[in-house]
């Protein structure tokens, strides 16, 4: 982002994170287990999440969106974590979709796509991964063939959240699957996946079963297939040129690592809290757990991680509102943030004792989420040779 920088009042601000707390304190709170222990699609949350205008909170006003800074973005994605991570996927994951158009789509696409996106009229997300491709993209097989004025795409994708009860994704697909260096033949669609006035399958898709998960359960991620699915070529081509898919894929989207590394804070700090509250009841030897040492051991050093984490966040969030690449803030961010929610979580449950192994307790559910977080927006091997590879490029010898 550039002088267009979105800025939000600090009292604005303030006023839409209250209005979310309250929100998760009397409508999530009090069903958020019920539809994670079934791991049922919670309509009514997501319902609940449009009105408020999370499926447009970053974009731009101008097309019907909240604009909100990154800032403020981690801050809400933080705080939902806390009650439960999954909420945060479903925006999340349609905003990387709707950020690819913002970001590269040309203007008739902008205009097209941009206020049904923020409205969650259509929602969806970005189905890069397939069986065979998760790290390595430009391994992908998905391929899509120009055929007058439409794409035909044929392929599989996996593992795609928002696929199954979402209309529309923006995929990842070879134009020219034969193309050397192989990123050269990569291009993004945005497709359509379900007749919006029939509800059926859009034309050559087939959707697959929803995945059961260790946890991020009640969103649907699943598989998806693709039978020479017809795509409208000026609409869906992001940026009407071929050829770009792999940039918008892996370049410019650090926001989703920011992301991904305030769930992170979220989970952290939940777990912290739920620590802290029981080690002062929980009583062993005659005194509460907290007096014994070994236990302040274990909250000293979780709470000072949190907020390590908090503190990368923010930062990382800060400069990808200045404007250009944030490849080094970020991928330091969703690392340590990421790690610290799973260590964060472990020890929070050990301190629970066999409370901790309970599903009335709400620690095994944080502590089921926090994995995903070192998978997802790049793994967490990936993000520390990303950080390696920015230190050197911004530090020539
Ligand atoms: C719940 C969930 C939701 C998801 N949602 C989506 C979604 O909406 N859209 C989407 O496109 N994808 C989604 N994914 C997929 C996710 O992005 C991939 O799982 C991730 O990119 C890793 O790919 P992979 O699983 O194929 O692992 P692999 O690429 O097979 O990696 C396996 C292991 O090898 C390591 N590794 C791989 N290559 C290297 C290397 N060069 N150097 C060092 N280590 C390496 C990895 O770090 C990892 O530890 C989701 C996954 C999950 C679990």
């Amino acid at each position: 982002m550039d002088d267009a920088s979105p800025i939000i009042s600090e009292a604005d601000e303030q006023a839409l994170l209250d209005s979310i707390d309250r929100w998760l304190t009397r409508k999530v709170a009090p069903i958020a287990a019920k539809y994670e222990q079934a791991d049922e699609y919670p309509t009514e949350l997501v319902d609940d999440m449009c009105e408020m205008g999370l499926f447009g909170a970053l974009i731009e006003p101008q097309y019907g969106g909240l604009g909100l800074p990154a800032i403020t973005y981690s801050r809400i994605v933080a705080r939902i974590s806390e009650e439960w991570m999954s909420l945060t996927g479903f925006f999340n994951s349609h905003l990387m979709m709707a950020l690819i158009v913002q970001k590269f789509g040309t203007q008739a696409q902008k205009e097209h796509w941009l206020p049904r996106f923020a409205t969650g009229e259509l929602r969806g997300g970005l189905a890069l991964t397939e069986p065979d491709a998760g790290t390595d993209l430009q391994g992908i097989r998905t391929v899509a063939k120009r055929d007058g004025d439409v794409y035909r795409i044929s392929g599989s994708k996996l593992w795609i959240t928002n696929s199954l009860e979402g209309s529309v994704l923006a995929m990842l697909v070879k134009t020219d699957p034969d193309a050397q260096p192989r990123h050269r033949g990569m291009s993004m669609l945005i497709a359509m996946t379900r007749d919006l006035e029939t509800g059926a399958e859009a034309e050559g898709v087939s959707r697959g079963k929803k995945l059961p998960k260790l946890g991020y359960r009640g969103i649907d991620t699943g598989g998806i297939s693709f039978d020479a699915a017809p795509v409208d070529a000026r609409l869906g081509l992001v940026g009407g040129e071929e050829g770009k898919g792999f940039l918008m894929a892996t370049g410019g989207l650090e926001i989703g690592r920011v992301n991904v590394a305030a769930r992170g804070v979220g989970i952290a700090r939940r777990a912290l809290k739920e620590a802290v509250a029981y080690a002062q009841i929980r009583q062993t030897m005659g005194k509460p757990i907290a007096q014994h040492q070994a236990i302040q051991l274990k909250l000293g050093e979780m709470a000072a991680k949190t907020r390590a984490a908090e503190l990368l966040v923010e930062d990382a969030a800060r400069a990808y509102d200045k404007g250009g690449r944030v490849d080094l803030e970020a991928g330091m961010a969703k690392w340590f943030a990421t790690e610290t929610a799973f260590e964060v979580a472990t020890e929070s449950m050990r301190i629970h004792g066999a409370n901790g192994y309970s599903k009335e307790y709400p620690i095994e559910r944080l502590y089921r989420d926090a994995p995903l977080l070192m998978i997802g927006e790049g793994t967490n091997e990936m993000q520390r040779i990303i950080i390696a590879r920015q230190l050197i490029a911004r530090n020539p010898a």
